[in-house]
């Protein structure tokens, strides 16, 4: 098992937003988390993360715990989340952003590798790698939140909503960059809203509902099970 987390319970303030958390994710898999908003889903991640603490429960990567850790040492742990909104430095260039997500790498030659690696999973981003972080649409920007994540070399990527407001050609392209990159061997947990496409990529998938996981199954299951159908696949 590459990732275990156990009982999680995490508040903000006083109010409770998850009530005991159980999530398993082996490596070479890609596992989704599927929930309306206000589920839990980014409070799972940041968590996982090391962004958030919890009040309860334990993390577990690749048999260390790393609830204890703060942020950046679960970075070094080579445990990377991408984070919604596309939170990219707006007054750097692409190029900068990206050697900000090295920011623990110790091989110059392995940061150049990985950076060629990442300019041919986003040639986009190649194209644009001078031009500020600020100026680029919303799909770049996307990209490149993912692409400075993976420039720490992570065993095991955290997504969150990676499609969010992306025009569908764009949706897709995503998608497929996704699998590529699990297939050179990085492991996913990826949250998303569309949750049909999220499916279809993933080996298995969470189902949450407010603070807690309702259902976990193959995703082919959960493709077919009605009640996801009826609350996630907008019915049929
Ligand atoms: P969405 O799909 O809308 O992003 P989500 O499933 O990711 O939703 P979270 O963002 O994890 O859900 O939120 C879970 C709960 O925690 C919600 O009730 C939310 O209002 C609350 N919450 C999230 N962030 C904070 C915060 N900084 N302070 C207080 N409450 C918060």
């Amino acid at each position: 098992m590459l990732l275990d987390v156990k009982n999680l319970h995490v508040k903000y303030g006083t109010v409770e937003a998850l009530h005991g958390i159980n999530l398993q994710v082996e490596e070479g898999e890609i596992v989704t988390i599927l929930g309306a908003n206000g589920a839990g889903k980014s409070t799972t991640l940041m968590t996982i993360s090391g962004l958030l603490k919890p009040s309860e429960g334990e993390i577990w990567f690749d048999g260390k715990p790393i609830h204890t850790m703060p942020a950046h040492k679960v970075v070094e742990e080579k445990l990377t989340q991408s984070p919604e909104g596309r939170r990219v430095f707006s007054t750097l260039t692409v190029q900068e952003n990206l050697n900000l997500g090295a920011f623990t790498a110790k091989n110059p030659k392995r940061v150049e590798e990985t950076r060629r690696w990442i300019f041919e999973l986003f040639p986009r981003l190649k194209e644009r790698k001078s031009q500020l972080a600020g100026t680029l649409s919303g799909g770049e920007q996307q990209m490149l939140a993912i692409g400075r994540a993976l420039m720490n070399n992570p065993r095991i990527l955290l997504l969150d909503e990676p499609s969010l407001g992306l025009a569908p050609i764009l949706v897709k392209a995503i998608f497929e960059t996704v699998a590529e990159i699990n297939k050179s061997g990085v492991t996913v947990v990826l949250v998303e809203q569309n949750a049909k496409a999220a499916l279809k990529l993933a080996h298995r998938g969470y189902v949450m509902e407010v603070g807690r996981i309702v259902l976990e199954d193959d995703a082919d299951a959960l493709l077919a099970n009605p009640s996801v159908r009826e609350a996630y696949l907008g019915g049929g």
